[in-house]
């Protein structure tokens, strides 16, 4: 399959996943997952006319698509990989929307840079729906106050963003995240991968982030 046919494939399957739910097809955005991925798929995604990638770390990200940023100047651009505060001045530079903010010390950083440079991306907060160890994001109870933190300071944050633990069934998490963007007023609900972003949607997914369906497999 190429990757037009992929595109074509996921298109319809997402038109139906709208339907299905009863939801308008213009309120579910299409993050292609570019990471990892020969630059001449990634070409072949702009040239089918796609424009909203995602991305999960800084520095790839900056090869991907910093040149590429001039001659596609409708890009938008989404960092779904952890952030460290030592790369935040190259996300804000480069991202149009931060997904993964998940501690006060990351908030701090990103203010101060959003202010030295001007610019202030879509900020979403990463939820450890599974409160797992090992994983990023915040934990849901810490959420309203990490929220608090963020919007007090100057943090234009509209979304949720999490990664469901993987030996457990997806729908509970993805209904435990529309639920907390709901009750916190945040409109952007980012989750669904490729394995199950049909599913993401009937549960209110905005953003579903879908890498390998469709690129194929990563390098
Ligand atoms: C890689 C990645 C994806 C895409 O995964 P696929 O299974 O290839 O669709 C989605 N979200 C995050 C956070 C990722 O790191």
């Amino acid at each position: 399959m190429s990757v037009l046919d992929n595109f074509t494939d996921i298109e319809r399957r997402i038109v139906k996943a709208c339907k299905a739910a009863g939801r308008v097809r213009a309120t579910v955005s299409l993050v292609a997952v570019s990471k990892r991925q020969e630059d001449e798929r990634i070409q072949s995604a702009l040239e089918v006319g796609h424009r909203t990638f995602g991305e999960n770390r800084v520095q790839e990200a900056f090869d991907h698509w910093a040149e590429r940023r001039e001659q596609y100047p409708d890009l938008i651009l989404h960092l779904i990989g952890p952030l460290q505060t030592n790369k935040v001045k190259q996300a804000i530079e480069l991202f149009d929307v931060i997904e993964t903010i998940d501690r006060e010390k990351l908030v701090d950083a990103l203010a101060k840079e959003m202010e030295k440079q001007g610019k202030s991306p879509q900020c979403y907060i990463q939820v450890n729906t599974g409160d797992e160890p090992q994983k990023a994001g915040v934990s849901p109870k810490e959420l309203p106050s990490l929220l608090a933190y963020a919007k007090e300071k100057g943090l234009s944050v509209t979304g949720l963003m999490c990664i469901p633990p993987v030996q457990e069934p997806s729908g509970l998490h993805f209904g435990f995240l529309k639920k907390l963007a709901d009750e916190n007023g945040l409109e952007n609900i980012s989750m669904g991968m490729s394995s199950d972003y049909e599913k993401a949607i009937a549960f209110g997914a905005s953003h579903v982030r879908v890498g390998t369906a469709l690129f194929g497999n990563r390098e």
